[in-house]
């Protein structure tokens, strides 16, 4: 039997999981499950898989959490430490699904006990990426990654070699406003917002697809898993959600991936890694299908991609200011407190803000200094919003 953990288990990412660990039953002895304020899906998950403990992110839910799994053998645990100490428990495979730079901790901590993370918190690798992927080596640990489009790419790199990859291209959707005039972006809505053409996702992430700074992360993502320059990396607008990515080598050469999509196909492949095995997904029928459509994407209309290669410039703990101002951003836009497209313009004066601070940025990458970083820039989006806001 295969030892998991999933952190973020009652998530978008946490339930696509479940499904396919549900599909096997006796394959696997689950360690661990965490959630957030849903405490009653997390216990009713933990129980029916016989995890060994449950743990919710919030102090104040874990009354809630132990009376929900009150004679079921299952421990119940609450906050970051809780999250922390769960990561160290012995898994062969754990699923970091947390939402946010709230991933990284737990996600590090993973791989110093030498396990395989299978990575869809992508902020932890924005946040982090040279320390995340120095502590996998260190500790002879696995990075498997779970967006859709880097498990295409690392799917397209099978058999071959970093050094002849001449570009890498991620596609991206487009998100909810693809095709609204610019102009209208000003007035869009929470709601609005909040819809996936596509993929059906938390509520963040769908948030981050309207903006681009989804793909922008992704970008960043890109860079620092695969090791390859900015320069490297293009963005290719693709509606249908159907060519995940593709990777360009030096003969000109294109290798793509396709398929529905469902993340359970990116969760499937890194959870039977390195071999395949069915999973549940919609097979493509590309006669039905017709035409694939592409397009260039707009950098006017999308702020967060031009960004994401300053970031890249910038290097050192860029990434995790960024990262913080956007999730600060986002926050207040769920808020209702500021507007769609203040969210690229906040995060773009918080990224300025922190890196006006003298050493800030170079400062070494340790968990302490980017968990600083993400702190002080989501504190430079707040004092943007107050003086705006008055
Ligand atoms: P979600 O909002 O559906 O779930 C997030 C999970 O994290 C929940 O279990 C929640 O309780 C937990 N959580 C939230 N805040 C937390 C905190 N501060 N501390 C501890 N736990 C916390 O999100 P999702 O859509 O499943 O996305 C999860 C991660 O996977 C994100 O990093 C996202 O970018 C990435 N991702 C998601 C998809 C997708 O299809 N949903 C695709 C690619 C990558
Ligand atoms: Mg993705």
């Amino acid at each position: 039997m295969k030892k998991i953990s999933i952190f973020g288990a009652t998530g978008s990412i946490g339930q696509s999981t479940i499904d396919l660990i549900r599909r096997a039953p006796g394959a696997y002895d689950v360690v661990a499950l965490s959630g957030g304020h849903n405490v009653a899906q997390l216990a009713r998950d933990a129980i029916e898989l016989q995890a060994d403990i449950a743990i919710t992110a919030h102090d104040a839910r874990l009354e809630e959490l132990r009376s929900a799994l009150a004679g079921s053998g299952v421990e119940a645990a609450s906050g970051a430490a809780a999250l922390v100490e769960a990561a160290s428990r012995p898994a062969d495979w754990i699923m970091s699904a947390i939402v946010g730079a709230a991933g990284l901790a737990p996600g590090l901590k993973a791989l110093e006990q030498g396990t395989t993370l299978a990575l869809a918190n992508k902020e932890s690798l924005v946040c982090a990426g040279a320390l995340l992927m120095q502590t996998a080596a260190d500790h002879g640990a696995r990075i498997l990654p779970v967006d859709s489009e880097h498990s295409a790419v690392f799917q397209a790199l099978v058999g071959e070699r970093i050094e002849e990859v001449e570009r890498i291209i991620i596609t991206a959707s487009g998100g909810a406003f693809r095709d609204w005039p610019l102009e209208r972006l000003k007035t869009a809505t929470l709601a609005e917002a909040s819809s996936h053409p596509n993929w059906d996702m938390g509520q963040r992430i769908t948030i981050d697809s309207a903006s681009m700074f989804n793909k922008a992360l992704e970008v960043i993502e890109t860079r620092e898993f695969f090791g390859v320059a900015p320069e490297q990396i293009e963005v290719l607008v693709h509606p249908q959600s159907l060519v995940h990515a593709l990777v360009g080598f030096r003969d000109g050469a294109l290798m793509s991936h396709l398929g529905a999509p469902d993340m359970r196909h990116a969760i499937g492949y890194a959870l039977h890694w390195p071999d395949r095995n069915a999973l549940p997904v919609a097979r493509l029928d590309l006669a039905a299908i017709g035409q694939l459509e592409f397009r260039a994407p707009d950098l006017q209309r999308y702020p967060a991609l031009r960004l994401a290669q300053e970031v890249m410039r910038r290097g050192g703990l860029s990434g995790a200011a960024f990262n913080g101002a956007k999730e600060r951003a986002l926050d207040h836009f769920i808020a209702g407190r500021i507007g769609f497209l203040d969210m690229a313009s906040l995060t773009e004066e918080g990224l300025a803000t922190l890196e006006a601070q003298p050493g800030l940025i170079d400062a070494s990458m340790t968990l302490e200094n980017v968990t600083r970083v993400d702190d002080l820039a989501r504190r430079a989006v707040d004092q943007v919003v107050t003086q705006r806001t008055g």
